[in-house]
């Protein structure tokens, strides 16, 4: 089926060659981007600066964006779960997640997200992004690619996601993570094209330094981000300390071992000045032991970076556990007694059965 492209897949640069395609005047696109990104119409009828006629151009060549909610679950203010509906049939979903304050552990606050960042004194929020419908990289533990790979989101339908969830927050969100489904480096150029939009100083403005790529440990894709120049933030999904658990846990690593891995990120670090984080999901009795923590003190000793404990969200595909909490605590304290800045965070979404792509599993 041949889609529509959607206005908001557009680099501004983009639309400026289309207005002047059109005969239009130079401020043209401004005035368009401005409706689009600071105004936030759902329409062209609403570009009352426009003249009819190219408002009725812009609707015959373009959409606005494509995406149909079908579900939200969760409340306002609370983690809420979007389930969209593409205009192909495909569904994708989008989470907000509201950071507030919380040091890096104790008993009671482990109710966030891998996909949060915490931000002293506001309260703020994170849009959980998706990039792909489905995913072909099929980590063990998640429900995103237990069928594969269906299609890569255009950067238009990335873009769309955040603009529903300003339409929900009233506002454009603080935090972009790409942590929803699909492996944002097996998509890498609608990404990235989606980044820059968002990022735009006359449109969303979201910084690129709240805007996270997070990778299963797609190596090419860290190397070419390291020379775009870029101060997005990268995650990698780490998982294990040593090839065998990790190629267990992650198909990938059949691609892209963990050594190699490893020298691509130091490599990044170095180019690009910026620290890694690294994403870890606690599992019991496959990656929680002391010596898989003292082991992974020796891998990240070589550069500096952060780690972020995820307790695994449990999915019925997967038959493993999360630790119990005096081992995740262990587990942490170790690395922090290493001098290795880390967090040990819940995915707040399993309550709502909201962790990465289960609720689009459990509609298929
Ligand atoms: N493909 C990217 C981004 C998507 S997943 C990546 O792999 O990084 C975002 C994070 O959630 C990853 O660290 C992923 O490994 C983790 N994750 C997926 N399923 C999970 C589960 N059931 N419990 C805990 N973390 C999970």
């Amino acid at each position: 089926m041949m889609l529509k492209p959607s206005i908001q897949g557009l680099l501004f640069e983009e639309l400026a060659a289309f207005c002047k395609t059109e005969g239009q005047p130079a401020f043209r696109a401004k005035q368009i981007w401005d409706w689009l990104y600071v105004k936030r119409v759902s329409s062209f009828d609403e570009m009352k600066n426009l003249p009819a006629p190219f408002r009725a151009q812009l609707a015959e060549a373009f959409t606005f964006q494509g995406l149909e909610k079908l579900e939200t679950k969760g409340d306002s203010g609370e983690t809420q779960k979007l389930l969209f509906k593409l205009g192909d049939n495909e569904l994708i979903e989008t989470v907000i997640i509201p950071s507030r304050t919380r040091k890096a552990f104790s008993d009671n606050n482990i109710h966030t997200c891998a996909c949060v960042k915490s931000v002293p004194d506001e309260p703020r929020n994170t849009v959980c992004l998706s990039c792909q419908v489905g995913c072909r990289f099929g980590c063990a533990f998640c429900a995103s690619g237990q069928k594969g790979l269906i299609r890569n989101l255009t950067a238009g339908e990335i873009v769309g996601e955040v603009m529903e969830t300003a339409k929900l927050l009233g506002g454009r969100p603080d935090n972009v993570v790409f942590m929803g489904i699909g492996e944002p480096f097996d998509n890498y150029d609608e990404v990235m094209k989606a980044v820059r939009i968002l990022n735009h100083p006359d449109g969303l403005c979201i910084g690129a330094r709240r805007i996270t790529i997070s990778t299963c440990g797609v190596v090419s894709g860290i190397q070419r981000l390291a020379e775009e120049g870029l101060q997005v933030e990268l995650s990698v999904s780490l998982h294990a300390p040593d090839e065998e658990t990790r190629f267990k846990l992650m198909p990938v690593n059949a691609s892209w071992p963990l050594d190699d891995l490893l020298e691509a990120c130091r490599a990044y670090t170095e180019k690009t000045n910026r620290i890694i984080t690294f994403e870890y999901t606690l599992i019991k009795d496959i990656n929680d032991s002391e010596t898989q923590a003292r082991e992974l003190v020796r891998l990240l000793r070589r550069f500096p970076c952060r780690v972020n404990l995820i307790p695994l969200s449990p999915v019925e595909e997967f038959d493993g556990e999360r630790p119990d909490t005096e081992t995740m605590k262990r587990f942490f304290q170790i690395l922090e007694n290493a001098g290795i800045n880390t967090t040990l965070r819940d995915s707040k979404g399993s309550a709502l059965k909201a962790a990465c792509g289960q609720l689009r599993a459990r509609r298929l």
